[in-house]
């Protein structure tokens, strides 16, 4: 598809903050805290949002993570944006902490764009929280490798963190393009040093994979790049950082 005239308002969502256990990876790197961002794409056919923070009242979650945060529909009207007026989910992947408050669009027409490796992994146990990631079928778009979402904004595979995690890449005007990084990498300096950590990949036979989706979203030259996990944005031109 071809890209818009001009690149659409992306706004990121500071949708919670989770206190991490001991024996979470990150932990260490974090200082025992953790944000977590969604975003969204004012896109001329309607909003898209990219993943949807934590969600209520799960006792475990709430006991481990403590999470503090705001409701989705809330975020979105901070950005003047209504809820109602969202055309479309993209979840980079099914942890709890990136799916938690679909159940907001669930029932509704609204499709969720996952990788179809990712929606196989979340059936697993202690993958996820099931009733937030399971996507009704109707709205359950799976998705294989790179996929158009609407003019100008397109998922591309970034296997690493989990072997179906996703990105989404906005182009606009002249060839700009941002990229949502999501959680390809926990901080922006993975992305800059071009690192696949055991903290965010845990799994060793998918570091390889990790590293080469940081570089296939560079290729894109980006101007931009959002993580779910930190405040920092990577720009192209350091000295604007
Ligand atoms: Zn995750």
């Amino acid at each position: 598809m071809a890209p818009l005239p001009s690149l659409p308002r992306i706004e990121r969502l500071h949708l919670a903050d989770l206190v991490l256990p001991e024996t979470h990876p990150e932990a260490k790197t974090s200082g025992g805290a953790a944000v977590v961002f969604g975003f969204v794409i004012d896109h001329p056919d309607g909003p898209i949002v990219v993943d949807t923070g934590v969600g209520r009242g799960h006792p475990f979650i709430d006991a481990v993570y403590a999470p503090t945060g705001l409701d989705l529909g809330d975020a979105l009207s901070g950005v003047g944006i209504d809820a109602r007026d969202v055309i479309a989910i993209v979840n980079s992947h099914l942890h709890f902490d990136h799916c938690g408050q679909n159940p907001l669009y669930y029932g509704s027409k609204v499709p969720v764009f996952v990788q179809a490796e990712e929606v196989e992994a979340a059936r697993q146990p202690h993958y996820t929280v099931q009733e937030w990631a399971t996507v009704p079928d109707g709205q359950m778009r799976r998705v294989r490798g790179d996929e158009d979402v609407a003019e100008g904004v397109r998922i591309l595979a970034t296997p690493g963190h989990t072997r179906g995690h996703q990105s989404v890449v906005v182009e606009g005007g002249e060839g700009e393009v941002v990229v949502i990084a999501a959680q390809t990498v926990w901080d922006v300096k993975e992305f800059d040093l071009e690192q696949a950590t055991p903290a965010n990949v845990d799994e060793e036979d998918l570091r390889d994979e990790a590293v080469a989706s940081i570089r296939r979203l560079k290729s894109l030259n980006p101007s931009a790049a959002h993580f779910s996990h930190h405040p920092t944005v990577w720009r192209s031109s350091p000295g604007i950082r």
